[in-house]
Protein backbone atom coordinates (compact mmCIF):
# COMPACT_ATOMS: atom_id res chain seq x y z
CA UNK A 1 0.00 0.00 0.00
CA UNK A 2 2.94 2.53 0.83
CA UNK A 3 4.46 1.61 -2.65
CA UNK A 4 0.83 2.85 -4.17
CA UNK A 5 0.84 5.63 -2.03
CA UNK A 6 4.91 6.70 -3.45
CA UNK A 7 3.11 5.54 -7.31
CA UNK A 8 0.09 8.47 -6.85
CA UNK A 9 2.40 10.94 -5.31
CA UNK A 10 5.00 10.74 -8.17
CA UNK A 11 2.09 10.89 -10.67
CA UNK A 12 0.65 14.43 -8.79
CA UNK A 13 4.21 15.84 -9.41
CA UNK A 14 4.24 14.97 -12.90
CA UNK A 15 3.98 18.59 -15.27
CA UNK A 16 2.54 18.47 -18.57
CA UNK A 17 3.72 18.58 -21.46
CA UNK A 18 2.40 21.09 -24.67
CA UNK A 19 -1.20 19.88 -24.82
CA UNK A 20 0.05 16.29 -23.02
CA UNK A 21 -1.10 16.30 -19.59
CA UNK A 22 0.25 12.54 -18.54
CA UNK A 23 -3.06 10.38 -18.40
CA UNK A 24 -1.43 8.39 -15.67
CA UNK A 25 -3.69 5.37 -15.30
CA UNK A 26 -3.00 3.37 -11.61
CA UNK A 27 -3.71 -0.24 -11.64
CA UNK A 28 -3.74 -2.79 -8.70
CA UNK A 29 -4.28 -6.18 -9.77
CA UNK A 30 -4.02 -9.33 -7.00
CA UNK A 31 -3.68 -12.91 -8.01
CA UNK A 32 -2.98 -16.19 -6.03
CA UNK A 33 -1.09 -17.58 -9.19
CA UNK A 34 1.71 -16.89 -11.84
CA UNK A 35 -0.97 -17.69 -14.71
CA UNK A 36 -3.25 -14.72 -12.93
CA UNK A 37 -0.70 -12.55 -12.60
CA UNK A 38 0.38 -12.68 -16.24
CA UNK A 39 -3.68 -12.68 -17.08
CA UNK A 40 -3.52 -9.41 -14.80
CA UNK A 41 -0.70 -8.00 -15.97
CA UNK A 42 -1.91 -7.92 -19.86
CA UNK A 43 -5.25 -6.60 -18.95
CA UNK A 44 -3.67 -3.60 -16.32
CA UNK A 45 -1.26 -2.49 -19.75
CA UNK A 46 -3.60 -2.58 -22.54
CA UNK A 47 -3.08 0.80 -23.54
CA UNK A 48 -0.70 1.87 -21.49
CA UNK A 49 3.21 3.22 -23.20
CA UNK A 50 5.07 4.08 -20.28
CA UNK A 51 5.63 1.58 -17.30
CA UNK A 52 6.68 1.64 -14.30
CA UNK A 53 6.36 -2.16 -13.00
CA UNK A 54 6.76 -3.57 -9.41
CA UNK A 55 6.05 -7.10 -8.42
CA UNK A 56 5.45 -7.40 -5.08
CA UNK A 57 5.95 -10.63 -3.18
CA UNK A 58 3.04 -10.91 -2.72
CA UNK A 59 1.72 -11.23 -6.22
CA UNK A 60 0.53 -7.54 -7.02
CA UNK A 61 0.91 -5.63 -10.13
CA UNK A 62 1.18 -1.95 -10.29
CA UNK A 63 1.40 -0.49 -13.35
CA UNK A 64 1.56 3.31 -13.73
CA UNK A 65 1.42 5.02 -17.52
CA UNK A 66 0.07 7.46 -20.05
CA UNK A 67 -3.19 5.68 -21.85
CA UNK A 68 -2.52 7.29 -24.86
CA UNK A 69 0.01 8.06 -26.79
CA UNK A 70 1.66 11.24 -26.49
CA UNK A 71 2.33 12.19 -30.54
CA UNK A 72 -1.07 10.68 -31.21
CA UNK A 73 -2.88 13.12 -28.67
CA UNK A 74 -0.46 16.20 -30.09
CA UNK A 75 -1.52 14.87 -33.83
CA UNK A 76 -4.96 15.20 -32.95
CA UNK A 77 -4.94 18.22 -30.80
CA UNK A 78 -2.77 19.99 -34.19
CA UNK A 79 -5.57 18.64 -36.72
CA UNK A 80 -8.45 19.76 -34.66
CA UNK A 81 -6.47 23.11 -33.72
CA UNK A 82 -5.87 23.86 -37.51
CA UNK A 83 -10.11 23.08 -38.19
CA UNK A 84 -10.59 25.82 -35.05
CA UNK A 85 -8.33 28.41 -36.50
CA UNK A 86 -5.59 28.00 -33.35
CA UNK A 87 -2.64 28.25 -36.08
CA UNK A 88 -1.36 32.03 -37.14
CA UNK A 89 1.50 33.40 -39.05
CA UNK A 90 4.34 35.70 -38.12
CA UNK A 91 6.87 37.04 -40.80
CA UNK A 92 9.88 37.87 -40.02
CA UNK A 93 11.83 40.43 -42.43
CA UNK A 94 14.87 39.47 -44.52
CA UNK A 95 17.35 41.95 -45.30
CA UNK A 96 19.94 43.33 -47.96
CA UNK A 97 23.39 43.74 -45.72
CA UNK A 98 24.33 46.03 -48.38
CA UNK A 99 21.00 48.39 -48.56
CA UNK A 100 19.89 47.32 -45.34
CA UNK A 101 16.08 47.49 -46.62
CA UNK A 102 13.99 44.85 -46.24
CA UNK A 103 13.91 42.46 -49.74
CA UNK A 104 11.71 39.18 -47.91
CA UNK A 105 9.85 38.29 -44.83
CA UNK A 106 9.92 34.56 -43.92
CA UNK A 107 6.11 33.13 -43.19
CA UNK A 108 7.01 31.36 -39.23
CA UNK A 109 3.97 29.36 -38.06
CA UNK A 110 2.39 29.84 -34.32
CA UNK A 111 0.08 27.65 -32.58
CA UNK A 112 -1.72 29.57 -29.87
CA UNK A 113 -3.76 26.50 -28.02
CA UNK A 114 -6.69 27.54 -26.33
CA UNK A 115 -5.30 26.17 -22.77
CA UNK A 116 -1.54 26.06 -23.10
CA UNK A 117 -1.04 29.90 -24.89
CA UNK A 118 0.97 30.16 -27.48
CA UNK A 119 3.40 27.82 -28.83
CA UNK A 120 6.31 28.57 -31.30
CA UNK A 121 7.02 25.68 -33.82
CA UNK A 122 10.06 24.31 -31.60
CA UNK A 123 7.05 22.88 -29.68
CA UNK A 124 5.13 20.77 -32.28
CA UNK A 125 6.56 20.99 -35.58
CA UNK A 126 9.12 18.02 -35.21
CA UNK A 127 6.04 15.74 -33.49
CA UNK A 128 4.21 16.37 -36.56
CA UNK A 129 7.27 15.76 -38.93
CA UNK A 130 6.57 12.47 -41.56
CA UNK A 131 3.09 12.85 -41.24
CA UNK A 132 0.58 14.64 -43.29
CA UNK A 133 -0.54 17.38 -41.29
CA UNK A 134 2.38 18.98 -41.75
CA UNK A 135 1.48 19.46 -45.89
CA UNK A 136 -1.99 20.39 -44.98
CA UNK A 137 -0.06 23.05 -42.26
CA UNK A 138 2.27 24.31 -45.31
CA UNK A 139 -1.02 25.02 -47.15
CA UNK A 140 -2.77 27.12 -44.28
CA UNK A 141 0.83 29.30 -44.11
CA UNK A 142 0.94 30.17 -47.74
CA UNK A 143 -2.99 30.78 -47.73
CA UNK A 144 -2.85 33.10 -45.08
CA UNK A 145 1.04 35.05 -46.68
CA UNK A 146 -1.21 35.38 -49.69
CA UNK A 147 -4.12 36.63 -48.35
CA UNK A 148 -2.11 38.91 -45.90
CA UNK A 149 0.78 40.30 -48.02
CA UNK A 150 -0.81 40.53 -51.27
CA UNK A 151 -3.40 43.64 -49.75
CA UNK A 152 0.40 45.53 -48.58
CA UNK A 153 1.38 47.83 -51.94
CA UNK A 154 4.58 48.20 -50.34
CA UNK A 155 5.59 44.16 -50.01
CA UNK A 156 4.83 43.97 -53.38
CA UNK A 157 8.41 43.28 -54.56
CA UNK A 158 9.46 41.29 -51.60
CA UNK A 159 10.12 37.62 -51.57
CA UNK A 160 7.97 35.08 -49.60
CA UNK A 161 9.92 32.30 -47.49
CA UNK A 162 7.85 29.60 -46.57
CA UNK A 163 9.46 26.03 -44.81
CA UNK A 164 8.25 22.75 -46.42
CA UNK A 165 8.95 19.09 -45.23
CA UNK A 166 10.34 16.51 -47.13
CA UNK A 167 7.01 14.07 -46.71
CA UNK A 168 5.10 16.84 -48.50
CA UNK A 169 7.51 17.49 -51.38
CA UNK A 170 7.32 13.37 -52.06
CA UNK A 171 4.22 13.40 -52.68
CA UNK A 172 2.08 13.15 -55.59
CA UNK A 173 -0.18 16.37 -54.91
CA UNK A 174 2.73 18.42 -53.61
CA UNK A 175 2.86 20.75 -56.78
CA UNK A 176 -0.86 20.92 -57.55
CA UNK A 177 -1.06 21.58 -53.51
CA UNK A 178 1.64 24.76 -53.54
CA UNK A 179 0.31 26.40 -56.67
CA UNK A 180 -3.55 26.37 -55.14
CA UNK A 181 -2.15 27.29 -52.03
CA UNK A 182 0.10 30.32 -52.75
CA UNK A 183 -2.56 31.40 -55.86
CA UNK A 184 -0.76 34.78 -57.04
CA UNK A 185 2.16 34.73 -54.21
CA UNK A 186 3.64 31.78 -56.19
CA UNK A 187 6.19 34.20 -58.18
CA UNK A 188 7.55 35.61 -55.02
CA UNK A 189 7.23 32.51 -52.93
CA UNK A 190 10.64 30.54 -51.95
CA UNK A 191 10.27 27.27 -50.57
CA UNK A 192 12.52 26.89 -47.19
CA UNK A 193 13.81 23.38 -47.59
CA UNK A 194 15.70 22.18 -43.93
CA UNK A 195 18.94 20.54 -44.47
CA UNK A 196 17.98 18.43 -41.54
CA UNK A 197 15.51 16.81 -43.65
CA UNK A 198 16.27 13.79 -45.55
CA UNK A 199 15.18 14.75 -48.97
CA UNK A 200 15.76 11.57 -51.52
CA UNK A 201 16.99 12.54 -55.04
CA UNK A 202 13.83 10.54 -56.40
CA UNK A 203 12.07 11.17 -59.94
CA UNK A 204 9.34 12.33 -58.35
CA UNK A 205 10.86 15.21 -55.95
CA UNK A 206 13.40 16.34 -59.20
CA UNK A 207 10.37 16.44 -61.14
CA UNK A 208 8.06 18.80 -58.20
CA UNK A 209 10.99 20.71 -57.95
CA UNK A 210 11.51 21.35 -61.47
CA UNK A 211 7.76 22.31 -61.83
CA UNK A 212 8.35 24.73 -59.40
CA UNK A 213 11.47 26.17 -61.03
CA UNK A 214 9.08 26.47 -64.00
CA UNK A 215 6.81 28.55 -62.46
CA UNK A 216 9.62 31.21 -61.22
CA UNK A 217 9.83 29.41 -57.94
CA UNK A 218 12.71 29.88 -55.42
CA UNK A 219 14.54 27.47 -53.68
CA UNK A 220 16.21 27.62 -50.16
CA UNK A 221 18.24 25.64 -47.99
CA UNK A 222 17.61 25.86 -45.13
CA UNK A 223 19.79 25.75 -41.36
CA UNK A 224 22.66 25.31 -43.57
CA UNK A 225 25.88 23.27 -41.55
CA UNK A 226 23.44 21.43 -39.12
CA UNK A 227 22.45 18.53 -41.17
CA UNK A 228 24.78 15.74 -42.46
CA UNK A 229 24.22 15.73 -46.28
CA UNK A 230 24.88 19.58 -46.98
CA UNK A 231 27.29 19.22 -49.94
CA UNK A 232 25.10 16.34 -50.99
CA UNK A 233 22.42 18.34 -51.24
CA UNK A 234 23.71 21.63 -53.01
CA UNK A 235 25.05 19.70 -55.35
CA UNK A 236 21.93 17.47 -56.07
CA UNK A 237 19.23 20.84 -56.41
CA UNK A 238 19.98 24.28 -57.97
CA UNK A 239 19.19 26.57 -54.67
CA UNK A 240 18.70 29.99 -54.81
CA UNK A 241 19.57 30.36 -51.64
CA UNK A 242 21.63 28.93 -48.69
CA UNK A 243 20.42 30.21 -45.13
CA UNK A 244 23.60 29.51 -42.63
CA UNK A 245 22.33 28.81 -39.47
CA UNK A 246 22.53 30.99 -36.48
CA UNK A 247 24.73 28.64 -34.50
CA UNK A 248 28.13 30.12 -36.62
CA UNK A 249 27.42 33.42 -35.35
CA UNK A 250 28.29 32.13 -31.62
CA UNK A 251 31.80 31.20 -33.18
CA UNK A 252 34.95 33.23 -31.31
CA UNK A 253 37.02 35.61 -33.24
CA UNK A 254 39.06 35.32 -36.97
CA UNK A 255 37.45 31.97 -37.21
CA UNK A 256 33.71 33.31 -37.63
CA UNK A 257 34.40 35.76 -40.59
CA UNK A 258 36.20 32.88 -42.02
CA UNK A 259 33.92 30.29 -41.83
CA UNK A 260 31.40 33.02 -43.12
CA UNK A 261 33.69 34.24 -45.63
CA UNK A 262 34.23 30.70 -46.70
CA UNK A 263 30.44 29.75 -47.00
CA UNK A 264 30.05 33.12 -48.90
CA UNK A 265 32.82 31.69 -51.84
CA UNK A 266 31.15 28.36 -51.52
CA UNK A 267 27.85 29.36 -52.56
CA UNK A 268 28.28 31.93 -54.56
CA UNK A 269 30.12 29.24 -57.09
CA UNK A 270 26.88 27.92 -57.36
CA UNK A 271 25.31 30.91 -58.37
CA UNK A 272 22.98 31.60 -55.35
CA UNK A 273 22.98 33.67 -52.48
CA UNK A 274 23.63 33.81 -48.58
CA UNK A 275 21.24 34.49 -46.01
CA UNK A 276 23.17 34.55 -42.27
CA UNK A 277 20.03 33.53 -39.59
CA UNK A 278 19.95 34.62 -36.19
CA UNK A 279 21.68 37.93 -36.16
CA UNK A 280 20.82 39.53 -32.66
CA UNK A 281 23.24 42.42 -32.58
CA UNK A 282 24.91 45.55 -34.38
CA UNK A 283 28.45 43.70 -33.67
CA UNK A 284 27.23 40.02 -35.92
CA UNK A 285 25.64 42.60 -38.11
CA UNK A 286 29.56 43.95 -38.98
CA UNK A 287 30.92 40.94 -39.56
CA UNK A 288 28.23 39.19 -41.20
CA UNK A 289 28.32 42.37 -43.71
CA UNK A 290 32.29 42.31 -43.63
CA UNK A 291 32.09 38.60 -44.81
CA UNK A 292 30.38 39.36 -47.76
CA UNK A 293 26.92 37.96 -47.10
CA UNK A 294 23.92 38.93 -48.94
CA UNK A 295 20.93 38.72 -46.83
CA UNK A 296 20.65 38.65 -43.16
CA UNK A 297 17.43 37.50 -40.71
CA UNK A 298 17.77 38.49 -37.15
CA UNK A 299 16.06 39.99 -34.05
CA UNK A 300 18.48 42.93 -35.01
CA UNK A 301 16.73 43.37 -38.16
CA UNK A 302 13.08 42.28 -36.46
CA UNK A 303 11.81 39.88 -35.20
CA UNK A 304 8.83 37.60 -36.44
CA UNK A 305 5.51 40.19 -36.59
CA UNK A 306 1.63 39.75 -37.08
CA UNK A 307 1.18 41.33 -40.36
CA UNK A 308 -0.51 44.67 -39.49
CA UNK A 309 3.45 45.11 -37.50
CA UNK A 310 5.26 44.60 -41.13
CA UNK A 311 3.96 48.01 -42.22
CA UNK A 312 5.26 49.80 -39.60
CA UNK A 313 8.51 47.93 -39.95
CA UNK A 314 8.37 48.70 -43.62
CA UNK A 315 7.56 52.85 -42.47
CA UNK A 316 10.55 52.12 -39.88
CA UNK A 317 12.78 50.96 -42.57
CA UNK A 318 12.13 53.34 -45.19
CA UNK A 319 13.75 56.01 -42.83
CA UNK A 320 15.96 54.46 -40.30
CA UNK A 321 16.78 51.67 -42.19
CA UNK A 322 16.55 48.58 -39.36
CA UNK A 323 14.29 48.59 -36.31
CA UNK A 324 16.97 47.67 -33.18
CA UNK A 325 14.11 46.22 -30.92
CA UNK A 326 16.10 43.10 -29.49
CA UNK A 327 13.85 43.44 -26.36
CA UNK A 328 10.60 41.48 -25.43
CA UNK A 329 8.81 39.08 -27.23
CA UNK A 330 7.52 38.94 -30.66
CA UNK A 331 6.19 42.18 -32.26
CA UNK A 332 2.22 41.17 -31.96
CA UNK A 333 2.41 37.86 -31.73
P1 LIG B 1 13.76 28.30 -39.49
O1 LIG B 1 13.00 28.07 -40.74
O2 LIG B 1 15.24 28.22 -39.54
O3 LIG B 1 13.28 29.72 -38.94
C1 LIG B 1 14.10 30.61 -38.27
C2 LIG B 1 13.90 30.49 -36.78
O4 LIG B 1 14.88 31.28 -36.12
C3 LIG B 1 12.55 31.03 -36.33
O5 LIG B 1 12.16 30.29 -35.18
C4 LIG B 1 12.91 32.46 -35.91
O6 LIG B 1 11.99 33.02 -34.98
C5 LIG B 1 14.25 32.21 -35.27
N1 LIG B 1 15.07 33.40 -35.26
C6 LIG B 1 15.17 34.34 -36.21
N2 LIG B 1 16.04 35.30 -35.86
C7 LIG B 1 16.52 34.96 -34.64
C8 LIG B 1 17.47 35.56 -33.75
O7 LIG B 1 18.05 36.61 -33.99
N3 LIG B 1 17.71 34.89 -32.59
C9 LIG B 1 17.08 33.73 -32.27
N4 LIG B 1 17.35 33.17 -31.11
N5 LIG B 1 16.18 33.13 -33.10
C10 LIG B 1 15.91 33.75 -34.27
P2 LIG B 1 10.73 29.65 -35.07
O8 LIG B 1 9.69 30.55 -35.64
O9 LIG B 1 10.58 29.20 -33.65
O10 LIG B 1 10.82 28.41 -36.02
C11 LIG B 1 11.65 27.33 -35.73
C12 LIG B 1 11.66 26.35 -36.88
O11 LIG B 1 10.39 25.71 -37.04
C13 LIG B 1 11.92 27.02 -38.22
O12 LIG B 1 13.29 27.27 -38.36
C14 LIG B 1 11.39 25.97 -39.18
O13 LIG B 1 12.32 24.94 -39.39
C15 LIG B 1 10.21 25.42 -38.41
N6 LIG B 1 8.98 26.06 -38.92
C16 LIG B 1 8.45 27.27 -38.63
N7 LIG B 1 7.31 27.48 -39.32
C17 LIG B 1 7.12 26.36 -40.09
C18 LIG B 1 6.12 25.97 -41.05
O14 LIG B 1 5.19 26.69 -41.38
N8 LIG B 1 6.30 24.73 -41.62
C19 LIG B 1 7.35 23.92 -41.33
N9 LIG B 1 7.45 22.72 -41.97
N10 LIG B 1 8.31 24.26 -40.44
C20 LIG B 1 8.19 25.47 -39.83
MG1 LIG C 1 13.19 28.51 -42.55
MG1 LIG D 1 16.83 28.10 -40.37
Amino acid sequence: MRFFQRCTARIRRLRPVFDEHLDAVVTVALASSLAGLLAASLIASRDAVVLVIALSACGAVVYVGNRVRPKARLRRAARIGLRRGEFHVVYQPIVDMRTRHCVGVEALLRWGHPKFGAGGPGQFIGELEGTRLLGALTCFVLREANSALTQLPFAQHWHISVNICARHLMEDRFVEDICESAGPLLERLVLELTERSCVERTPRVVTALSHMKQRGVRLSLDDFGTGFSNLDLLADFRFDYVKVDRRFLAMRGEARIQFLKSVAALVHTLGAKVVVEGVERAAEHDVVKRSGIDLAQGYWHGKPMAVDQLRAFALATASISTLHDVTGTEHGA
